[in-house]
């Protein structure tokens, strides 16, 4: 469970607007091809909709074709946590965020990268924040 962040249902949706509610609360998923950062290929840290804690960096992600942002690793391993999702007919492995305890998405075993993941996520359970001193990514300049 969340061991962070802790509101009341009341506070998260006076809080989050309707769509970051019903994704991040309601283990909600938005329409594919509808999101703001599926086609997004800026350079920033991907954070948490709901608490702000850093889930995903722009340099893990790809284009999947899927119409969801999606991503070959979390950020830190610890930034989010993986629990059996049985709903909808279906067993797959939803993503949450483990500070708050949202909903992010879901995470399949037909990733790009060496680790074989693809983290497919809600663009209304992320904040993309520019980081132009971020360390690390492709293209970021020798100091
Ligand atoms: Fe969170």
């Amino acid at each position: 469970m969340a061991d962070g962040v802790q509101k009341s249902d009341e506070q998260w949706r006076a809080e989050l607007s309707p769509e970051q509610y019903r994704v991040l609360r309601q283990a909600g998923t938005e329409p594919a091809f509808t999101g703001k950062y599926f086609d997004c290929h800026d350079d920033g840290s991907y954070r948490c909709a709901g608490c702000g804690t850093l889930l995903f960096g722009s340099e893990t992600k790809f284009d999947s074709g899927t119409g969801w942002p999606s991503f070959t690793e979390p950020a830190a391993a610890q930034a989010v946590e993986l629990r059996t999702d049985r709903s909808h007919g279906m067993v797959r492995t939803e993503v949450t965020c483990r500070s708050c305890g949202g909903h992010l998405g879901h995470v399949f075993e037909d990733g790009p990268g060496p680790g074989g993941l693809r983290y497919c996520i809600n663009s209304a359970a992320l904040d993309l924040v520019p980081e132009p001193d971020a360390p690390a990514g492709a293209g970021s300049a020798e100091q």
